[in-house]
C-alpha cells in the first residue's frame, strides 16, 4: 500500500516541431488505500497518466512518489506496481492456474505448491477456481478479467493501475463486475488507480474521481462534489447523464437573456455581477413544466424510461433535456415552457468558463 504523490507532471512525444502534450501541470496525491478514478474524453491522457505512474513512460517533467519515495526514475519493474489492461493480456498457450501463478514463477523462490496455493486462494475469492485448468480462449470475457485481476492480485504489489478493465464487457456484466471489483478494492486495501472514459462508471467507483481534459486535471473530488460543486464548464458538462443544458446569456443588470426567447431576472443578481456574458446551465432533473419559467421550448421526442420521461426539446437552436415525472407526456411538436429554482442553477463564466455558482 501506499501513498502516490504526483507533482508537476509533464509529458511530451515526438521530437522536434511534432511535439504532442499529452499531459501538463498535473499535481495530484493518491491517499493510501482510495479507490481513485480517472475519467475524461479519449485522449486527454488518462493512460498517459496511468503509464507514467507505473514507469512505462518516461516523463518530460515533474516527480512520482511513492510513499515519499521518488521512484521518478525507477523502473516499471521496480516500482511494486500490478497493472490490468482492457484486452486483459492473457497468455494464450497456459492455463488459468499457469496465467495467475506467472507473476510469482517469476519473481520469488516461492515452491510449486506454495505458488499453486495461493493461485487457487486467489482464484476462489474471484469465483474462477473451477476454470483453473482451461486455457483462457476457453473462457468467456467476464471469465479472462477475472484471470487478468487475479494475476495483478497475486503479486501483492503496492499499488493497482487499472486501464478500462471493464471496457470489452457488456453492459450488464460490466456493471456486476464494477461492484466486484470495489469489493475487491476494499477489502484488499490496496491504492488504485484506474482509468475510464465512462463518467458513469467512474462515480459508481471511485473514492475520488479525478476529471481530465486535454492533458490537465480539471477537478478531483468525490462523485458528489464533481457533480453538485464543478469547478468549470468542461466539468459540469462531462459529469451527469444525461448532460446538463447549457446556453449563453447576456447579462443586463438582473436580467439573463439567452437565445431563443430565454430570459431570466435574478433573485440575487449580485451573482451576475461584474460578467458581461454567462453560460447558464440547468440539471436535466431540475427542469420544471412551469408557464411562467421563461423557457419556451419545442417538444421533439419524449422517451418513457418507466419511473420517469426524458423529454427531448428545442429552444431556438438550444438543445434541452428535462427528466420529469412519468404522468406528464406532451406531445411531439408541442410548445411547452420550461423553469427552474435559481439554487438549482449553474453558473460559469463565459470567457473562462470558471464557475460563478454551483449548488
Ligand atoms: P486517453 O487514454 O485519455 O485516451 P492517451 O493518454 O492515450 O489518452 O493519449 C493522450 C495524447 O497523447 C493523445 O493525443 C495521444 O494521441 C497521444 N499519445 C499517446 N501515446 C502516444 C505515443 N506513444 N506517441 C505519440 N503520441 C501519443
Ligand atoms: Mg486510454
Amino acid at each position: 500500500m501506499a501513498t502516490i504523490d504526483i507533482t508537476n507532471l509533464r509529458k511530451e512525444f515526438g521530437d522536434g516541431n511534432e511535439r504532442i502534450v499529452a499531459v501538463e501541470d498535473f499535481d495530484l496525491t493518491i491517499q493510501d488505500g482510495e479507490f481513485l478514478v480517472f475519467v475524461g474524453p479519449s485522449g486527454c491522457g488518462k493512460t498517459t497518466t496511468l503509464r507514467c505512474i507505473a514507469g512505462l513512460e518516461d516523463v518530460t517533467e515533474g516527480t512520482i512518489e511513492f510513499d515519499g519515495e521518488d521512484v521518478t526514475d525507477r523502473r516499471a519493474r521496480d516500482r511494486d506496481v500490478a497493472m490490468v489492461f482492457q484486452n486483459y493480456a492473457l497468455y494464450p498457450h497456459m492455463t488459468v492456474r499457469k496465467n495467475i501463478g506467472f507473476p510469482l514463477r517469476l519473481s520469488t523462490k516461492k515452491s510449486t505448491d506454495e505458488i499453486d496455493d495461493e493461485v487457487e486462494a486467489i482464484a476462489s475469492m474471484l469465483g474462477i477456481e473451477t476454470l483453473l485448468d482451461q486455457k483462457p480462449r476457453e473462457l468467456s470475457g467476464g471469465q479472462q478479467q477475472r484471470v487478468a485481476l487475479g494475476r495483478a492480485i497475486i503479486r501483492d504489489p503496492q499499488l493497482f493501475l487499472m486501464d478500462e478493465p471493464l471496457s470489452n464487457l457488456d453492459a450488464k456484466l460490466r456493471s456486476t463486475m464494477r461492484t466486484e471489483l470495489q469489493e475487491l478494492q476494499t477489502e484488499l486495501g490496496v491504492t488504485t488507480a484506474y482509468v475510464t472514459h465512462d463518467q458513469t462508471e467512474a462515480m459508481a467507483m471511485g473514492d475520488r474521481i479525478a476529471v481530465m481534459n486535454d492533458g490537465e486535471l480539471q477537478q478531483v473530488g468525490t462523485a458528489s462534489e464533481v457533480y453538485r460543486a464543478p469547478e468549470n464548464e468542461f466539468v459540469a458538462g462531462f459529469i451527469g447523464s444525461p448532460s446538463i443544458n447549457l446556453l449563453t446569456a447576456d447579462v443586463d443588470g438582473a436580467t439573463l437573456r439567452g437565445p431563443g426567447g430565454f430570459a431570466y431576472e435574478m433573485e440575487d443578481p449580485s451573482l451576475v455581477e461584474g460578467h458581461d456574458r454567462i453560460r447558464v446551465g440547468v440539471r436535466p432533473e431540475d427542469l420544471e413544466l412551469d408557464p411562467d419559467g421563461g423557457m419556451p421550448s419545442e417538444v421533439t421526442v419524449v422517451e418513457e424510461m418507466g419511473n420517469e420521461n426524458f423529454l427531448y426539446a428545442v429552444m431556438g437552436d438550444i438543445d434541452i433535456t428535462a427528466r420529469i415525472e412519468s404522468v406528464i407526456h406532451p406531445e411531439a411538436g408541442k410548445t411547452v415552457t420550461f423553469g427552474f429554482d435559481e439554487e438549482d442553477l449553474y453558473l460559469f463564466d463565459a470567457e473562462t468558463t470558471e464557475a460563478v455558482k454551483t449548488k
